[in-house]
């Protein structure tokens, strides 16, 4: 659609990837069942071991540390290519371990090189509480410190994954402190005999794993030791706010990569099915949905490419942050929505991945900070005069 220029190497990751996702993936999707939506694990893990072999795992770590060494920019084109799958998150669901690494002070790596250099481990984010979702800084799972050791208690909410999971990042607030204050972020093994899975909740689709649904965990008295802190002493709250930056713009990469191939399958298909002894593709009120889901595609990765660009040269990107976050969920959902209205009933079938891109979408408006909590970021950043119109 757009060309932007890449660096050679984000072209080449970016053509190897798409191969990927052509050959591998968008076969393995159709095999998927709908029931569990899950990629065996073998599966999964063989697929990971080719990503690696490839050398397309990891684009992010620092290249010191073995990693590709790219930027938000660079990642915001490779996320373009593995959206293209409904699949494609779960494949590349790993990237958190290592970005997590990379945030611990250096004496506290070496406790988990071994992990390090294990590219099957999944892991989760422990955030969401019963009582704490658009905000967080009301969580109430608490830490008391035992000598070295954190001492960790409480209860989390629709933790994505969080049942199959290696490792947790898990917030939690320093007993007796309120608000912002207080709260660390602790990088957990699930093998910790005080994380307990009470249950999956069921929900509908999900947009970072269709292979693992949401869970609800349980801390008891969970022991943590002092190098598993990720935050600064009481810097969890900074630490949330300063990572989802490129998280958000991958998230926008990956809408606009399914709603190409939702536009996509809407034109082709408009050209071949007829209706009234006519295409429908000859219908102005069907172009005319092309035409809008178009330029909506168009709009939202220029403004992901440009948030990301801004991430890139350390400026700050709060505002677009949220402008994509917003502009990328409801994007897809209109996209999608108007490609299963062009293709009639079929649209709604299992034979398509459009009825499950629908439900992914719907999820990816909840989640990330609900839409309505962006939108009051942004309102505030324009009444403060924090940004310029
Ligand atoms: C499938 C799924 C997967 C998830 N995965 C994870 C995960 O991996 N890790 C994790 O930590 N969390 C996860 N979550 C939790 C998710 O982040 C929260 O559901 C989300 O933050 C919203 O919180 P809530 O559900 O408590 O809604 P609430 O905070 O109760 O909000 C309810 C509604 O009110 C609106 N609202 C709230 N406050 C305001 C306001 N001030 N002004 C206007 N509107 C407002 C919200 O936008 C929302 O629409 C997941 C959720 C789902 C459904």
């Amino acid at each position: 659609m757009i060309d932007f220029e890449l660096p050679e190497a984000v072209g080449l990751v970016c053509e190897n990837i798409s191969r990927f996702v052509d050959e591998r993936l968008l076969p393995l999707e159709q095999e998927v069942g709908f029931e569990d939506e899950e990629i065996p694990h073998e599966r999964r893990i063989e697929l990971r071991t080719e990503l690696r072999d490839l050398g397309l795992l990891d684009l992010q770590r620092q290249e010191e540390d073995g990693g590709g060494g790219f930027g938000q920019r660079d990642m915001v084109a490779v996320a373009e290519e593995q959206g293209r799958a409904v699949i494609g998150a779960d494949m590349w669901g790993a990237w958190r371990f290592p970005a997590l690494l990379n945030r611990l002070p250096e004496e506290s790596r070496k406790h988990y090189e071994e992990l390090h250099e294990h590219d099957q481990l999944s892991g989760c984010l422990c955030l969401t509480e019963a009582s704490s979702g658009s905000d967080p800084a009301s969580m109430q799972t608490y830490f008391t410190r035992d000598g070295d050791s954190y001492v960790i208690n409480g209860h989390k909410m629709f933790i994505t994954g969080g049942q199959n999971a290696d490792y947790a990042t898990v917030y939690a607030r320093e007993k007796g402190t309120t608000g912002r204050e207080g709260i660390n972020a602790f990088l957990v093994e699930t093998s910790n005999p005080g994380f307990n899975v009470l249950r999956v909740i069921p929900t509908m689709g999900h947009p970072n794993s269709v292979a693992t649904g949401a869970a609800e965990i349980v801390f008891e008295d969970m022991v943590v030791p002092a190098y598993a802190r990720l935050s600064d002493e009481g810097g969890g709250w900074g630490m949330a706010q300063g990572t989802v930056g490129g998280v958000r713009f991958r998230m926008g990469a990956r809408a606009v990569a399914l709603a190409k191939r939702s536009l996509d399958m809407a034109v082709q298909y408009s050209k071949g099915r007829i209706t009234f002894g006519e295409p429908l593709s000859e219908r102005q009120g069907l172009q005319f949905m092309m035409a809008d889901s178009y330029i909506a595609i168009q709009a939202t990765r220029l403004l992901t490419q440009h948030g990301a660009w801004k991430l890139d040269k350390g400026m700050d990107a709060r505002q677009e942050i949220s402008v994509v976050k917003i502009q990328a969920t409801e994007m897809l959902a209109n996209v999608v929505d108007r490609a299963i209205q062009i293709h009639g009933g079929v649209g709604v079938t299992e034979d398509l991945p459009l009825e499950r891109i629908f439900r992914n979408a719907r999820i990816d408006r909840i989640v990330d900070g609900p839409n309505e909590i962006h939108r009051w970021v942004i309102a505030r950043n324009l009444l403060r005069d924090r940004v310029v119109i």
